[in-house]
């Protein structure tokens, strides 16, 4: 449990690389951050900690899971001293038409008695942005991004307003961008006014950073915020105008942890295509087949095994299961959305597993689903957070149990040198 007087800050994030990359802007932006790995359960979080970010897996959870992890994980923050909540999901707002953001949310204003949340999952850092209440990935609607084709979370509807109306029985409001370039003390009339009309959230633009800023400073007094890592960007500064936070710049060191270094990739985005592509041209790499998973299962992963152990001697090796729209649709329509994704999850942790029998340290894990799987085959309770590698991926050591250097990436993000960069970065 964090000291008492040390946490200001409590989060809570749908899927795990979404829960490192809000901890590293936390980080960034001068606050001591630690990730927790999934509920709090007998965790001993360092007393330094002024913000901690709980990662759940609850993005593509059955609403009713993903509500009961949430609130279980509220409460925990609240008790740890936490002065203000933030729900964390992805700048591409992924989720079903079932899906959770808006159960989850209202659940949370249940249990922090408000009636009112921000939602803004804007990241302009790398090209998500709200305008008018429509996300754009880049210059293209969201609709009309790869994330049509995103293998558990297609998103056809670009128009958050519309999408979120359809998670809630609440109201949805819209905090236009004229509104937001007005600054906070228009914001916050903005947000009174929505209340007295019953809204209970307000979508709000956002295209630059300096956007996010002010919508940040606008949330200072909210009991519940919500958003991509970007929007939570301001509230350490909140917290230092309030003289609760000490001025710092940035992140901290980490120690060094040694060992073999190896990747694994279980997200089929084109940026991790093309990260898979660029190492691949450099280091022995192995595909895994879904189908032969399905076929062959534990055979096929010591089969992997085998073949790792014998290239790791020369150096970080690569596995991977990520593929192109057409083959991931071939294996979808043969075994199912579902079952092709467990499978290829299931494999990637017990991977994990046997990597680190076999020396790995020095891991890197492409794909939020993947990384959760990974993360929590392996028993890492908890992250400290250190410096980025690339936006939205921090560097990170695990705490408690064998020591871990771990770059755990959200599909969509990295440079397309990222796993060879990051295996350098993690020492
Ligand atoms: P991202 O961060 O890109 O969304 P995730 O790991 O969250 O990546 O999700 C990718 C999903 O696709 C995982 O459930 C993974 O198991 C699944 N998957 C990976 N490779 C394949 C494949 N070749 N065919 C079908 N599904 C796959």
């Amino acid at each position: 449990m964090a000291q008492r007087g040390a946490l200001l800050l409590g989060c809570i994030a749908d899927d795990f690389t979404g829960a490192t990359d809000l901890a590293n802007t936390l980080v960034r932006n001068g606050m001591r951050t630690i990730q927790v790995i999934g509920v709090p359960d007998g965790v001993d979080v360092p007393a330094d900690a002024e913000a901690i970010v709980i990662a759940l897996k609850s993005r593509t959870a059955p609403p009713v899971e993903a509500v009961g992890q949430s609130v279980a994980s509220c409460r925990w923050l609240q008790q740890a001293g936490a002065r203000q909540i933030y729900l964390k999901y992805c700048s591409t707002f992924d989720s079903t038409d079932e899906g959770n953001i808006g159960p989850v949310a209202d659940a949370l204003r249940a249990e922090l008695r408000t009636d009112f949340a921000t939602i803004c999952p804007a990241f302009p850092e790398t090209g998500r942005t709200i305008y008018l209440g429509h996300s754009f990935v880049g210059d293209v609607l969201l609709s009309d991004s790869p994330m049509r084709h995103h293998p558990l979370t297609p998103m056809t509807d670009a128009n958050l307003v519309r999408v979120l109306g359809r998670q809630t029985k609440a109201s949805v409001g819209l905090v236009p961008i004229a509104t937001v370039r007005k600054g906070p003390a228009a914001m916050r009339d903005a947000f009174d006014a929505l209340r007295r009309k019953g809204i209970a959230y307000a979508v709000v633009d956002a295209i630059e950073d300096e956007d996010l800023r002010r919508i940040g400073a606008a949330c200072s007094d909210l009991a519940l915020v919500t958003g991509g890592s970007g929007a939570a960007m301001e509230l350490p500064e909140n917290f230092r105008r309030a003289g609760l936070l000490a001025a710092r710049a940035g992140a901290e060191g980490l120690p060094d942890v040694g060992g073999k270094g190896a990747v694994l990739s279980g997200s089929c985005s084109p940026a991790t295509l093309a990260q898979v592509e660029h190492m691949r041209a450099r280091r022995p790499a192995l595909k895994l087949d879904p189908l032969a998973l399905a076929e062959r299962g534990e055979v096929a992963i010591s089969e992997a095994l085998a073949w790792a152990a014998a290239e790791l001697e020369t150096g970080p090796i690569l596995i991977y299961a990520s593929a192109a729209p057409e083959s991931v649709n071939a294996v979808q329509a043969k075994l199912g959305r579902a079952r092709a994704g467990s499978l290829v999850e299931h494999a990637l942790a017990a991977l994990a597993r046997g990597l680190v029998a076999a020396g790995v340290r020095r891991l890197v894990v492409a794909g939020g689903e993947s990384s959760g799987a990974v993360v929590q085959a392996l028993g890492v309770q908890a992250l400290r957070i250190g410096p980025q590698i690339d936006p939205g991926i921090p560097a990170t050591v695990s705490l408690g149990g064998t020591s871990l250097a771990l770059a755990l990436k959200s599909g969509n993000f990295g440079a397309e040198d990222f796993f060879v960069k990051a295996l350098e970065r993690l020492r």
